[in-house]
């Protein structure tokens, strides 16, 4: 009856393979269909299924190639019931928390033709244990390394996250390294694009000493988990099959333990027996925020998860709609931070990610503002900046030289972005402007218009938005949508000031100049000897926008931005105002 009592795994190791004509980016892995073993107490898993492979290159392909965390051995590999050849080698990249996989290299039976499948029959097996060797190795500190690699099967804490985390299942990534600034993600981001239509079956199974266990995942549960003691009266086993399907961006991830779950009509927490209490926080910071994101987004059509992280130091975790994170509810700011995103994605259904997961962020900095005002939001948003600015850097130099964008850094669109610096911090940051341009009310009625199923084209969010602006905002998705041109960079150009004959008061003229490719609406302070106005200013991509405003008292300085745009350079955005006529 136990299923993995059949496992009958054998190796097959051929000696002599010809590899000249590895392509690791021919095949695209359409279907996964996995059963899982789990053994939380000996660290250990074993997997058996089958993966449909599709060739995409434009030549036959005979030699293919799948990758597995380096703790992880191949043990089977099959086409149509009969073994083919294969070799393993270590391969260094930092795909997986080990820095490193376990590389088949398959010779096929028979070459595979362009838009071909094939289907594998694969096992593999071994342990899953916290390991941050590729971040040690560049020289992140043992702790602060395991608590962003927290992933592992052990007694205690089993969760582990998959691409970009750990090959627990199968996949086939050029090389990439994270002292390369950006080439990780790029790497990972294009594997992601590519599976973004493919489907994981997975039926995932423990093994216990007495006590059931439950499994949770970010994916669709497929049926309820049935434990049943092992033959021989020895411990308990137990499946629960998931499917992620269509995989879009998300990163497959389990968890398996001795979880209670905490039921409310807007949130489930799956947390160990000891932590009742503090899961009780979490429905009630989900019950206290659900009016102000029913207010931008509408009613949730589905509930919030949450599943604990056993593990204090572990870095919290969002993907697939699933928050994995150790439950600390000292704090309660940041908890309703995290519950404003969630609640955003169990209210807004959408395949876009710059959609989905920007308007998440966007909720998150629009509460931090409704805690603490409208500083304290711009200073949250601005500490996510640095790694955008990063990302951005080459479709800003290139601009600079007026050339046009290296390949890769141009295929950051918001509209196709795998990044997630972009459909995170990027997005969350167009969203925060159309809210400047619009007010509140046009962008929520926006919002609450959105469908999913009738988001066709990339231009139906801008069409739905302009409805609600009654104006033309054409210019601002193409800089920021549409393309990826970079970030603004304004300068104050020139300021002057002249005093009225008849009364007094100065007349300012202000000019403003962007040096960055995005244009944008962007606000200006003007500093007086008493008080201040602020003003908006679109000021387009190179170039220049000018203003005039009558100030009541003598002008001091003008300060371009107040950090609502992000800027490549922030540095040049203040100028000191010499007065004529005073
Ligand atoms: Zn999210």
């Amino acid at each position: 009856m136990n299923r993995f009592l059949l496992f009958g795994f054998f190796a097959l190791v051929s000696a002599s393979a010809c590899f000249a004509e590895l392509d690791r980016g021919a095949f695209t892995f359409i279907n996964y269909d996995l059963e899982l073993r789990v053994d939380p107490s000996g660290q250990a898993l074993a997997a058996r299924g089958r993966i449909t492979l599709r060739n995409d290159s434009s030549q036959p392909q005979k030699v293919a190639a799948m990758q597995i965390s380096s703790t992880l051995s191949w043990r089977l590999m099959q086409v149509a019931e009969k073994p083919v050849q294969f070799e393993t080698q270590p391969y260094t990249t930092d795909i997986d928390h080990t820095g490193s996989v376990a590389e088949a290299i398959i010779t096929l039976p028979a070459a595979v033709p362009p838009r071909g499948t094939v289907e594998l029959e694969v096992g593999y097996s071994g342990t899953i244990s916290a390991d941050a060797t590729r971040l040690t190795r560049i020289g992140t500190p043992a702790t602060v390394a395991l608590g962003s690699d927290w992933d592992q099967i052990s007694a205690s804490f089993t969760a582990v996250r998959g691409i970009g985390f750990v090959a627990w299942y199968p996949v086939e990534i050029e090389a990439a390294s994270l002292s390369s600034s950006n080439a990780l993600f790029q790497a990972l981001g294009k594997w992601k694009a590519r599976e973004a239509q493919s489907s994981l079956k997975v039926n995932f199974c423990w093994i216990n000493d007495e006590s059931p266990l439950t499994v949770v995942a970010n994916g669709q549960l497929l049926g309820i988990g049935r434990a049943s003691p092992k033959e021989e009266g020895q411990g308990i086993t137990g499946c629960t099959p998931y499917r992620f399907a269509p995989l879009g961006l998300t990163v497959p991830t389990f968890a398996i333990g001795d979880f209670v779950a905490l039921q409310q009509p807007l949130i489930t927490v799956y947390h160990i027996p000891e932590h009742e209490a503090v899961a009780g926080d979490y429905a009630t910071a989900a019950q206290k925020l659900a009016p102000f994101v029913e207010q931008w987004l509408g009613p949730p059509h589905d509930r919030v998860r949450v599943v604990e992280l056993n593990s204090a130091q572990a870095a919290p975790f969002e993907s697939g709609g699933v928050f994995f994170t150790p439950l600390n509810s000292e704090d309660p700011k940041p908890l309703q931070l995290q519950m404003a995103h969630q609640l955003a994605h169990s209210s807004l259904a959408s395949e876009r990610p710059w959609i989905y997961e920007g308007v998440a962020h966007f909720l998150q900095a629009v509460e931090r503002e409704q805690q603490d005002g409208r500083q304290t939001a711009l200073d949250y948003m601005s500490g996510q900046l640095p790694p955008l600015v990063e990302a951005e850097r080459a479709v800003d130099e290139a601009a600079a030289k007026g050339q046009p964008p290296p390949a890769e850094a141009a295929s950051q669109s918001l509209i196709s972005a795998t990044d997630d610096v972009f459909y995170h911090t990027k997005a969350m940051y167009v969203w925060w402007m159309l809210r400047d341009m619009l007010g509140d009310q046009a962008l929520r009625r926006a919002l609450h218009s959105y469908r999913t199923g009738q988001d066709k084209e990339p231009s139906y969010m801008q069409h739905l938005i302009e409805a609600q602006a009654k104006r033309d905002l054409g210019w601002f998705f193409d800089d920021w949508v549409y393309n990826d041109r970079g970030l603004p960079d304004f300068r104050v150009a020139s300021v002057y000031a002249h005093k009225n004959a008849q009364g007094g008061d100065y007349l300012v003229t202000i000019t403003v100049e962007n040096l960055g490719g995005a244009g944008a609406q962007v606000p200006l302070t003007l500093r007086m000897e008493t008080g201040e106005i602020t003003k908006r200013l679109e000021v387009r991509g190179k170039s220049t926008s000018s203003i005039r405003i009558e100030a009541p008292s003598a002008p001091l300085e003008v300060v371009v931005n107040d950090g609502s745009v992000p800027e490549m350079d922030m540095g040049n955005n203040t100028f000191k105002v010499e007065t004529s006529g005073k």
